[in-house]
């Protein structure tokens, strides 16, 4: 059996950490007669630090900029001298390198003041090409045959900076030139989730938390038996734990259960992970790497068995709302056109979508061409906007089977004002709209009701 194995950040913050990790690496090495590839985050918290010193850079604050890259550089020799013995020399060397290279640029562009989007890559990939390099370092220090691969020459993506989107073809290609003969050969190879590089060579990062999508990617490329992301918590949890104290662990869900779930606010997978693995229809494990020997949680393209009242919950703060009237055009027809067309060209996602007689209320997540939209909109339109609103969604197969279920979630909530309800035709999930600050309480009270 072949696996992808994902670390996050925390399951690379440190040297206990690290040293966990190997262990866990060496245990799968040792089951299997296939070797894994290895998938790993920028160490915990890095990737933050590298957006403040892009920041920094654009405000023209050389020296603050490099005072914290040293920092972070000291924190990386303190990591990497620990967890390494006989790679050491090598690993320092790398990684004394990479901040070099990285000072050097964030001076230039803090001469300029300006960091565009490719600039704004380079800088973050720093934090995946460094604990790459210790991992892979760490691993064959500690009897792994260990071989570190530059992720930029694998992961083919599109020039869209910031957000950019896999090349499946051209990264299978690189898959099959440049990893899968090594692991063919016994090798383990080590490379930095995150990152690529589009047809040009410049660096490009998948956007935030995109170290999971890399694991689906290289997955789906090699035709692994499993995606495994391994992280900080047992698994998908029924509710973010940051909101509902003790959730429990959901030990079975369906491809679309987790894709509806990561869209709508589960940290712990990326919203894209999932393409990659439906595409082949391979399982992806969420497993803790501080409890190695839980089962964590399986996701595959049926899910649990018939049965279980709802899957989890998930939520999105800080949406927008935004209320489009029309008494007279409403139900004439083009209207809906007219309107969806105005956030296609602002090229923003529409999240919830309810219409009612003369009206229509969607949901925005990102905001950056608001006035735009609505000025727009003002063309045909009264247009009023509600912000500091947030998105729950109630995900389960069996919504559609158990129908009664909707009538208690709805009753769960009462007298918590609700904005927009709906369900979705697939009927998987409900969602509810309703201001930032009633969501710890609804979220408590939908998880008392269901779990
Ligand atoms: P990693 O660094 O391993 O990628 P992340 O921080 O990206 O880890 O994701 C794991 C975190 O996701 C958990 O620590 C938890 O706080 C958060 N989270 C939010 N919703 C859920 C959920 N439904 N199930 C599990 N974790 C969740
Ligand atoms: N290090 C990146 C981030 O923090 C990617 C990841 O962790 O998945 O967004
Ligand atoms: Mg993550």
């Amino acid at each position: 059996m072949t696996v992808v194995m994902k670390f996050g950040g925390t399951s690379v913050a440190d040297p206990d950490a690290i040293s966990r990790l190997t262990g866990i690496v060496r245990q799968q090495r040792a089951k299997e007669d296939d070797p894994p590839l290895v998938v790993v985050s920028a160490l915990a918290g890095v990737t933050d630090k590298l957006v403040a010193v892009a920041r920094l850079a654009e405000e023209g604050d050389a020296a603050r900029a490099e005072a914290e890259l040293r920092t972070l550089l000291e924190r990386h020799v303190s990591v990497a001298s620990a967890v390494t013995s006989a790679s050491r020399a090598a690993v320092l060397a790398h990684v004394n390198k990479e901040f070099d290279e990285l000072i050097g640029l964030v001076h230039a562009l803090a001469v300029l003041r300006e960091v565009s989007p490719r600039s704004y890559d380079a800088v973050l990939a720093a934090g995946e090409v460094i604990s790459s390099r210790i991992v892979a370092g760490a691993l064959a220090d500690h009897r792994v045959p260990a071989e570190w691969v530059d992720a930029r020459r694998v992961l083919v993506t599109d020039a869209e900076h910031n957000a950019a989107v896999p090349d499946m073809l051209g990264t299978e290609e690189r898959v099959r030139e440049d990893v899968a003969p090594r692991i063919a050969a016994g090798a383990v190879p080590v490379l930095g989730g995150f990152i690529g590089a589009a047809s040009n060579r410049a660096t490009t990062t998948l956007g935030r938390g995109g170290s999971d999508y890399s694991a689906a990617i290289f997955g789906a490329a090699l035709g692994v038996d499993e995606i495994q992301i391994w992280t900080d918590v047992d698994g998908m949890l029924t509710a973010d734990p940051r909101i509902v104290p003790q959730p429990r662990v959901v030990p079975q869900l369906s491809f679309a259960e987790a894709s509806e779930l990561a869209y709508f606010g589960a940290k712990v997978l990326h919203p894209s992970t999932i393409l990659p693995a439906v595409a082949k229809n391979i399982p992806v494990r969420i497993l803790n790497s501080r409890r190695p020997e839980n089962p964590g949680t399986l996701i595959t393209a049926d899910g649990a068995p018939a049965g279980t009242p709802l899957t989890a919950l998930a939520c999105k703060r800080d949406v927008t709302v935004i209320d489009i009237t029309s008494t007279r055009m409403l139900m004439a027809h083009g209207f809906l056109r007219r309107l969806f067309e105005v956030f296609e060209r602002f090229k923003t996602p529409v999240d919830v979508v309810t219409t009612s007689e003369v009206s229509v209320s969607v949901t925005i997540d990102d905001t950056r061409r608001l006035e735009g939209i609505v000025d727009n909109l003002r063309n045909f339109a009264e247009v009023s906007c509600e912000r500091e609103m947030a998105i729950i969604c109630a995900v389960g197969e069996n919504l559609r089977a158990d129908t009664a279920l909707f009538g208690r979630a709805v009753t769960a909530l009462e007298r918590i004002p609700l904005r927009l309800v709906s369900q979705a035709a697939s009927r998987r999930n409900i969602t509810f709209v309703l201001r930032n600050t009633d969501v710890p309480h609804a979220m408590m009270r939908l998880h008392e009701t269901f779990f």
